[in-house]
């Protein structure tokens, strides 16, 4: 199972790919995550990065496609993966697919999540995020069991630095202008597939596992 989700930030591709993840048992690769660890971190990749990610903007296409490379080299996803967040330029799906082909393995499914632009400015900007294992929750649709503690791992959430109202309106714009190309890149490629992102988590989740079976 090679599988990518694509959608505008806080279409809930975060939370899907971790169900996924879980069902098909392969890793779910979120680059914003690996971002985010490296900048706690405070790594060279860390240092790097940071600047683009406070401000919303996307870090450069090399950096992301190397992490991207290693990665799925690794054995963990010897039956697949599922990403989350890469691709977000139309290089860096060139680049993915180059890297699939050298390896002889291509994506099986490419799925949209679409939600409505005000939705996603709501979702965003009442969204707690784990330190720990980086699930997400909302104040008013998913609130965890105990305020400010993860249902899953027992972990602290928190607001993620890039989901104030002004980093997020930048990354709609960001989303706009570089990521959304990439449906009709892989439209074009024949494997694109359309779900909506609204209604209770498990829902979206259903109509996501209807259409890749
Ligand atoms: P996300 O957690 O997917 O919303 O990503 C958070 C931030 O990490 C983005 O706003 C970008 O600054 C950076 N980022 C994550 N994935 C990528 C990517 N594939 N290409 C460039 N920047 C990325």
């Amino acid at each position: 199972m090679k599988l990518i989700l694509l959608g505008p930030p806080g279409s809930g591709k975060g939370t899907q790919a971790r169900m996924l993840a879980e069902k098909y048992s392969v890793p779910g690769i979120s680059t914003g995550d690996i971002l985010r660890q490296a900048i706690e971190e405070n790594s060279d990749l860390g240092k790097r990065a940071q600047s683009c990610v406070e401000a919303g903007e996307l870090v450069d296409d090399e950096t992301v496609v190397g992490l991207i490379k290693e990665r799925i080299k690794e054995p963990d996803c010897a039956n697949g993966f599922i990403l989350d967040g890469f691709p977000r330029t139309i290089v860096q799906a060139e680049k993915l697919n180059a890297t699939l082909d050298a390896m002889a393995q291509k994506i099986d499914f490419v799925v949209d999540l679409v939600v409505d632009e005000e939705d996603l400015l709501i979702r965003l900007s009442g969204r707690g995020t784990c330190r720990d294992c980086g699930a997400m929750f909302h104040e008013k649709t998913r609130a965890p069991k105990k305020t400010g503690v993860c249902d899953n791992c027992g972990g602290e959430l928190y607001q993620r630095q890039d989901d104030n109202e002004e980093t997020v309106l930048k990354r709609l714009v960001v989303y706009r202008e570089e990521t959304a190309p990439l449906k009709e890149f892989y439209r074009k490629q024949g494997n694109l597939q359309t779900a909506r992102g609204f209604g209770a988590v498990e829902e979206v989740f259903a109509r996501i596992c209807a259409l890749i079976g």
